[in-house]
């Protein structure tokens, strides 16, 4: 049984790891909840530095987080901030934990959403440490607030609620194609809107149990919905 995300809020907090985590899965969830004029903060563990082959990490961080202000600007969000740990050395430490609960204290969201946190996505598909790490980090610092938002949801298998999203998954595929330098150098054999339109298509396919033609999937791990 997959319920309907609810809509009765008003700010929600995406708390991930790198630039292109909030596009693989949440924007166009957040491009419907943000044009009912609902507020989306982004707030990133890394600036992505270590993400482009052949790119240094002083040119990398600047140009991905340029592109992560913009894809996040196609859906509604005007509000992103980077917190500066390294890429591929995430690890669920007591700075990091500290940092999820100032942000969560500081933003004060109804909801907060976060990375899957599992192994795998599916078997033989395994998630990266990063994620894991700043998936436990978050929970973690989330079970230690003194006052915890409604919910926190974690954008992964094992779909408990979901969003319909028929009608923002165009705002979706333009939100990852800002990732364009990031993408270019991952697949230069394919055209980033191809790139982009077959994530945003595999991301948003129809859920079990939900009715809706294009749906985003989340997972309650605390808080009730
Ligand atoms: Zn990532």
């Amino acid at each position: 049984m997959t319920e309907t995300f609810p809509e009765d809020w008003s700010t929600a907090l995406a708390l991930v790891a790198h630039p292109d985590d909030p596009e693989y899965g949440m924007a166009a969830a957040v491009a419907r909840w943000t044009s009912q004029g609902k507020r989306v903060v982004y707030a990133l563990a890394t600036s992505g530095e270590e993400g482009i082959e052949g790119m240094s990490p002083d040119e990398c961080g600047p140009l991905r987080e340029g592109e992560q202000i913009a894809s996040a600007a196609v859906v509604g969000v005007d509000e992103v901030e980077f917190w500066g740990f390294p890429d591929s050395q995430i690890f669920n430490t007591p700075e990091l934990r500290a940092k999820v609960a100032e942000t969560i204290e500081r933003i004060a969201p109804d909801v907060v959403l976060s990375l899957y946190g599992g192994p795998e996505w599916a078997p033989g598909f395994p998630n990266q440490r990063d994620h894991m790490e700043f998936a436990a980090a978050v929970v973690d610092a989330f079970d230690g607030l003194e006052n915890k938002p409604r919910a926190l949801f974690t954008n992964g298998p094992d779909v408990t609620h979901a969003a319909d999203v028929e009608g923002f998954t165009d705002a979706a595929i333009a939100a990852l194609e800002c990732h364009r330098v990031y993408l270019e150098v991952l697949d230069p054999n394919t055209p980033v809107v191809e790139q982009a339109t077959a994530q945003v298509d595999r991301g948003t396919g129809p859920i079990d149990g939900f009715d809706a033609a294009r749906a985003s999937g989340f997972t309650l791990v605390r808080g009730d919905a």
